[in-house]
């Protein structure tokens, strides 16, 4: 490996969290009472944390002290003004209401933008997203290009829209059936693959065309921008302040989670340019939320994610992030470790339907895998494969996706390269003692967003 490739940390650390390992004895018995179910398992029984990249972050000294500027007013605050400046300058949308994280904005606009029975096209489904759709009687309809779904494809901007697809089910359905088009950048469930510049433009044309609106899933939006510089021709030399801005031109707004790209602990935000729907939104908003000065934030939250927001675009800082990322990928595929290619924005998939060959998809490989490794190793990561796509809401059968995987999701400068190390080490240990890894069944499977709070024992 050439390490000259991964940039050093461009920060220094002035204050830690100490975190220790419990014995494997002591991992058996938590994994056991967590009802094989990583997000169940205690912090404290944890060594090293990738369960997700969502929450998860380390503030800036800046951030810390914009904390204390918090404006706890109930109304009118002065941090909601600083938000709200900062995102309109950055993303350029005409109006920001502010949610307590990405779901309360995917609530928000699901209720407003969908009619029962309407269709909303998407690539790639997210959990909470497509809750929210279907919540609101919207149906889901997957329009990724095909390479998404194979996870050994490795191919750039594996997160496009595929353009026929998307002309084929708006011309199939009629235009006045398609509540939005919702486009995420990066694609979490993908394996946080991006989504080129070239495709926000072609999606845009082909949707106005035919008048049907297109809201950005802007999760990782600071991501999928450094993909573009890297990898997209004409974008090099251009800031990731200039990309952000012209991928925003291309959408009728956004959902927000501030818990990722943010840099933040939580929070989040829905942005629109059409005065009707924000006005709608804004009379939810105190519903759901608070006031549309709050939204369920603090001033102070308010005030770390205007300053988060911003440090986000910083070149050494996403740089650093990106290829972080895939120092820990490019470790994994130098010994010969099975998981989605390229490595994508915000984590690595491990490929469970290769690395568990011998379990059947219901026998719950990737879940089963998640619990072996923290077994192992005291790592915590998450399924993303059948338990994560839940059932069919008329049919009540298992959704099938074809990416069966587990997530080594990285929170923003938390962890350094040493840490990335201990994980890869992990990792090719426990590929190598694969075959003992038994399957999995439900002993309890909660009605929606399952692998959350789901139990489990071995079969
Ligand atoms: C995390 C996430 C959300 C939901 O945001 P929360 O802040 O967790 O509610 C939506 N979409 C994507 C792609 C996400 O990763």
């Amino acid at each position: 490996m050439d390490y000259s490739k991964y940039p050093a940390e461009p920060f220094r650390i002035k204050m830690v969290e100490p975190v220790a390992m419990i014995s494997r004895k002591e991992r058996e018995r938590a994994a056991k009472e967590a009802g094989y179910n990583t997000f169940l398992l205690n912090s404290a029984d944890v060594y090293i944390d990738l369960l997700t990249d969502s929450g998860t972050n380390a503030m800036s000294d800046r951030q810390w002290a914009g904390l204390l500027l918090g404006d706890e007013a109930y109304s009118g605050s002065r941090n909601f003004k600083h938000l709200e400046n900062t995102v309109k300058d950055l993303f350029g949308f005409k109006y920001v209401v502010p949610t307590h994280q990405g779901r309360g904005a995917e609530n928000l606009l699901s209720t407003i933008a969908i009619r029962p029975g309407q269709y909303v096209l998407g690539n790639m489904y997210f959990t909470t997203t497509r809750f929210h759709q279907e919540n609101n009687g919207g149906i889901f309809v997957d329009i990724i290009r095909d390479e998404a779904h194979d996870a050994t494809l490795n191919v750039p901007f594996k997160g496009n829209i595929d353009l026929e697809k998307l002309e084929r089910v708006i011309v199939e359905k009629g235009a006045a059936n398609i509540a939005y088009v919702c486009l995420a950048i990066t694609v979490n469930l993908a394996g946080g693959q991006p989504v080129s510049m070239q495709n926000m433009r072609e999606v845009s044309e082909i949707c106005k065309r035919y008048g049907v609106k297109v809201f950005y899933d802007a999760t990782r939006f600071a991501e999928n921008a450094y993909f573009i510089k890297e990898q997209e021709p004409g974008y090099a030399d251009k800031s990731i302040a200039d990309i952000t801005r012209e991928m925003f031109s291309y959408a009728d707004g956004c959902t927000m989670s501030g818990k990722k790209d943010g840099i933040v602990n939580i929070g989040g935000f829905l942005c629109l340019n059409d005065e009707e729907l924000y006005t709608e939104a804004t009379e939810l908003v105190t519903v759901y939320e608070g006031m549309p000065s709050y939204g369920g934030m603090a001033g102070r939250d308010m005030e770390a994610l205007a300053i988060g927001l911003k440090e986000s675009m910083q070149f050494e800082y996403i740089e650093h992030r990106i290829k972080q990322v895939r120092y820990l990928g490019d470790r994994l595929l130098a010994a010969g470790i099975p998981i989605i290619e390229p490595v994508g924005g915000h984590a690595v998939f491990l490929d469970a339907r290769r690395f568990c060959p011998h379990l059947e998809q219901t026998q719950l490989p990737a879940q089963s895998l998640a619990n072996e490794l923290y077994i192992e190793s005291g790592v915590r990561s998450m399924e993303r494969g059948i338990v994560s796509a839940g059932r069919d809401r008329v049919t009540g059968e298992n959704h099938m996706p074809k990416l069966e995987t587990v997530r080594l999701a990285i929170p923003r400068r938390v962890y350094t390269y040493k840490h990335m190390d201990v994980v890869a080490d992990a990792v090719i240990r426990l590929y190598q003692r694969r075959h003992e890894i038994r399957g999995l069944r439900f002993v309890y499977e909660p009605k929606q967003l399952r692998f959350f709070t789901a139990r489990f024992e071995h079969i």
